[in-house]
């Protein structure tokens, strides 16, 4: 990869991620994540972390897996 294509990604990458959040911030946000999520599944912007997170973190998507069930058995 030439230097200048791999800066070009980099800014890109940083323009659509401007906070990365490591896991305990995300556990920390979840329970808002949750509330604020539509039904349509779209993130509001403030959150938008949160959902990248779980991109990137297979161990926090499964804890939030365990959290979705949870709340559908108390509905
Ligand atoms: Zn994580």
């Amino acid at each position: 990869m030439k230097r200048d294509r791999f800066a070009e990604l980099l800014r890109v990458v940083m323009a659509s991620a401007p906070e990365e959040i490591d896991c305990d911030q995300f556990l920390e946000r979840v329970a808002a994540f949750l509330e604020s999520v539509g039904p349509d599944g779209e993130v509001p912007p403030d959150l938008r972390a949160v959902a990248q997170h779980l991109e990137v973190c297979p161990e926090c998507k499964e804890e939030l897996d365990a959290l979705l069930e949870l709340h559908r058995g108390e509905s």
